[in-house]
């Protein structure tokens, strides 16, 4: 079994980012189930077509659609293990990863404040082309030149309803997952490269931490 890590925070706290760049540093998978799901409704399936009526509001999938997911990413995979970025988002989601035996040597939490989130979604941008998000304000994606789009759920009411169900279903998990004695606690303010920095010494001081420094939930 590989190693597997979990990132945990509202939406908007850099998540998508942290985790690909620690999935880069540590050679595991980068599992984001909002992107997959985002690629679904591009390709118009049925899995797509069923998400969206979900994502459209600011909702959750159902837990079993998503769970399948993760397990088919993780089964064909040969890699050493993943970074789950955005799942598990509720308790349900964290109880099926123990049923399966899918081992989580971290969870690490990018904690932002709420007032921080609203003002970095609203300035979202979504290039539907790389299936990509980016927090800047320009019209055309950076990378393929296509022009931006503002993404469904990232409109001022769903961003609500998100940080809603955020605070609702999948903060709990923060508590779950500290007392699993695996939770590591980040301060999501500041650059990338300064972000990056504090998760990856969570990783390098694990043994020290453990007293205290890593969890000041
Ligand atoms: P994200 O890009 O991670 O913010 O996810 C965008 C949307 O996809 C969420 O607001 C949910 O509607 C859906 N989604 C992503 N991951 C999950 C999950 N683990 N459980 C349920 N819904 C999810």
């Amino acid at each position: 079994m590989g190693r597997n890590f979990i990132l945990l925070g509202p939406p908007g706290s850099g998540k998508g980012t942290q985790a690909a760049m620690l999935a880069g540093s540590l050679n595991l998978l980068h599992i984001s189930t909002g992107e997959i799901l985002r690629g679904e409704i591009a390709k118009d399936s049925k899995l797509g077509r069923q998400a969206a009526v979900y994502m459209d509001k600011g909702d959750l999938v159902p837990d079993e659609v998503v769970f399948e997911i993760v397990e088919h990413v993780l089964g064909t995979n040969r890699k050493a293990g993943a970074v789950l970025d955005g799942f598990p988002r509720t308790r349900r989601q964290a109880e099926m990863l123990c049923e399966h035996e899918i081992a989580i040597e971290k969870v690490i939490y990018i904690s932002v404040p709420d007032e921080e989130i609203v003002r970095r979604l609203s300035k979202r941008h979504y290039c539907e082309k790389c299936n990509k998000v980016v927090t800047y304000d320009d019209e055309f994606c950076l990378v393929c030149h296509s022009p931006m789009t503002v993404r469904a759920d990232d409109k001022p009411d769903v961003i609500r309803k998100r940080l809603q169900v955020y605070h609702e279903l999948t903060e709990p998990l923060i508590a779950f997952y500290k007392e699993e004695g695996c939770l590591a606690k980040v301060n999501g303010v500041g650059t990338v490269a300064e972000i990056n920095r504090r998760m990856l010494a969570t990783l390098d001081n694990s043994d020290e931490n453990k007293g205290g420094g890593i969890d000041n939930t």
